[in-house]
């Protein structure tokens, strides 16, 4: 099947106010294009400095997402124009962002990364942690950010019902902050969760939007970086 055959067939199933996003990492700048030239608009990328030269080359009606961790000193290479942050990971990268951002006279829009599952990693608040730092004084004074939502991976696994019960906890921690008094610049509208292998599950759960590497692309053939 050609791309644009497989992003119709994804976004066949993919409702009406879930956003998809085309995770084109990896992939070349000609890849996009095709999906450019049947319609999609919304792409995200791992890493900062390949979203950057992609940025470059293709039309500037994209919207470019940055879904990968973001070290502070590569954030200067979207900040001027990354559409949405979906991986802050941390209160000392959104500060960062946050800089930046007041150095460009923009406001940025983040996704907080929440750490929902069981494999060990890195990256990401927990969500005690979320909810700590939404109550904190220091979001407020973050005038050029807005937190927008959150977003989360699943555990790489084949059991459905354990991937359903990390969408669904994360899902009731969204829920439970929107409820709740959110600081200025702060809102809980999207909910990034669901890839190749989960989409369905994390639409189900309550998905805004969902990042879609393989499923569109094909495998990806160079080694990513973590
Ligand atoms: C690569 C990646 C995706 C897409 O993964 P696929 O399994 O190829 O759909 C989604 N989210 C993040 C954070 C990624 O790094």
């Amino acid at each position: 099947m050609s791309l644009q055959q497989n992003l119709k067939e994804i976004a066949g199933k993919i409702p009406a106010g879930v956003t998809l996003i085309a995770v084109s990492k990896t992939q070349p700048a000609e890849k996009i294009s095709e999906l450019y030239a049947a319609g999609h608009r919304i792409f995200g990328e791992n890493r900062a400095q390949e979203l950057a030269s992609k940025y470059d080359v293709l039309p500037k009606d994209i919207q470019w997402h940055m879904i990968g961790h973001l070290q502070t000193n590569k954030i200067k290479y979207i900040a001027p124009f990354v559409h949405l942050i979906h991986s802050v990971d941390s209160e000392k990268l959104l500060a960062e962002i946050n800089r930046q951002g007041s150095k460009l006279g923009r406001i940025i829009p983040c996704l907080l990364q929440v750490h929902i599952a069981e494999e060990e990693t890195k990256f990401g608040f927990s969500p005690d942690e979320v909810e700590h730092f939404l109550a904190s004084p220091g979001l407020e004074e973050m005038k050029n950010v807005t937190v927008r939502g959150l977003m989360a991976m699943a555990t790489f696994t084949s059991d459905e019902e354990q991937v359903r019960r990390e969408f669904r906890m994360l899902r009731s921690l969204f829920e439970k902050l929107k409820a709740g008094a959110l600081p200025p610049g702060a809102a809980m509208e999207e909910l990034s969760i669901g890839m190749s292998g989960d989409f369905q599950i994390a639409i189900d759960e309550g998905s805004t939007m969902v990042r879609v590497g393989t499923a569109i692309f094909g495998e990806r053939i160079k080694p990513e970086n973590k």
